[in-house]
């Protein structure tokens, strides 16, 4: 297949764009580098820079591609600024993407794979969450991202569009060549490793009150490879519709950071803080039906080899992509 993976410069579009690359399919990258890195470009691909705001650039690029399929990863991510900035969201989140979906549709691309996320259930009522739980989106990100999702059905339903929208819990873990860099960094795994090393003072755990055996929250991390596992199974299946991502098991801030230590051996100065608005206790995926529809086998099943994974990485790249 030639797949046209729209963010494929950012953390999980680079480790699928490697994944897709090392079987045997073809790749064009399309990346506005906001917040993506050129060097985290697979060099195998090929990379057109533009932005999904722009439809003729867009159009042009996947006009000469001819892909079979399209992998849709270009979106802003942080929760935080969703709150302050809420059409930032719905702009490029939202607005953006119906561009990808007219590029599709002029295109006859067949296929369109979507980033979706576990913010579309906002607070959840039941543990394992499934697709069918309420999907109640508690800040503009989610929303965004939901808003997408049904796009997308519509499209299905009224234009005869496939697509699959996966729905990821804690995406975290490196490939050999692609880690997660972002700036600023909000993620629980990068920071507790930038605390190892000195970077970062300490690691704050924000709230150990909740109602979860250790205080902390507990999260499903998901190794990114088996996320990129799943994008090819989801286009090369016929499937349509929302599927979750995850491991189905949580750990805890704390338990990360025990992780973390572990790891590299380093020791990890803590401080409590204050709860973070808008945190749910506990999120864990029910992901039977990713496993049943895709036949999704995901292989790191241990919180530490998904560490290892990530304190790799950073060991190659001490400064992230800028070297
Ligand atoms: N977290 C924390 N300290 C930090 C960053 C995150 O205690 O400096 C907690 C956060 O409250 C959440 C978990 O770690 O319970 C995972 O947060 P992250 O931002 O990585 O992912 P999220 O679950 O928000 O998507």
């Amino acid at each position: 297949m030639h797949v046209f993976i729209a963010g494929g410069a950012g953390y999980i579009g680079s480790c699928t764009t490697e994944y897709l690359l090392d079987h045997g399919h073809q790749v064009t990258v399309f990346d506005a580098l906001l917040n993506g890195h050129r060097q985290a470009v697979d060099p195998r691909a090929n990379f057109v820079k533009g932005n999904l705001a722009e439809l003729d650039v867009l159009e042009a690029a996947v006009e000469q591609a001819r892909p079979d399929g399209i992998i849709h990863f270009a979106a802003f991510i942080e929760v935080g600024e969703s709150m302050k900035d809420p059409l930032k969201y719905f702009r490029n989140n939202v607005a953006n993407a119906i561009n990808l979906c007219q590029a599709a549709a002029d295109n006859g691309v067949r296929k369109v794979v979507f980033s979706s996320t576990a913010a579309v259930y906002g607070m959840p009522r039941h543990l394992p969450i499934a697709e069918q739980e309420p999907k109640q989106p508690i800040n503009p990100y989610g929303e965004s991202k939901l808003m997408f999702e049904k796009i997308l059905d519509w499209q299905h339903q009224l234009r005869g569009l496939q697509y699959t929208a996966l729905r990821y819990f804690n995406a975290a873990g490196a490939t050999q060549a692609h880690g997660e860099d972002h700036h600023p960094e909000t993620h629980l795994i990068p920071l507790v490793m930038q605390a190892a090393t000195g970077e970062r003072r300490q690691i704050f755990i924000y709230g150990d009150d909740y109602d979860t055996p250790d205080g902390t929250c507990s999260r499903d991390y998901i190794h990114v490879l088996d996320l990129a596992q799943a994008h090819l199974l989801a286009l090369e299946s016929d499937y349509c519709g929302s599927l979750n991502l995850g491991t189905g098991g949580g750990n805890s801030v704390k338990q990360v950071i025990d992780a973390v230590r572990r790891v590299c051996g380093h020791d990890i100065p803590v401080e409590i803080a204050p709860r973070r608005p808008g945190d749910p206790a506990r999120l864990v995926a029910d992901s039977a039906a990713a496993k049943r529809i895709l036949g999704w086998k995901p292989q790191f099943e241990n919180l530490d080899a998904i560490v290892e994974s990530a304190w790799a990485w950073k060991q190659r790249h001490p400064h992230g992509y800028q070297e």
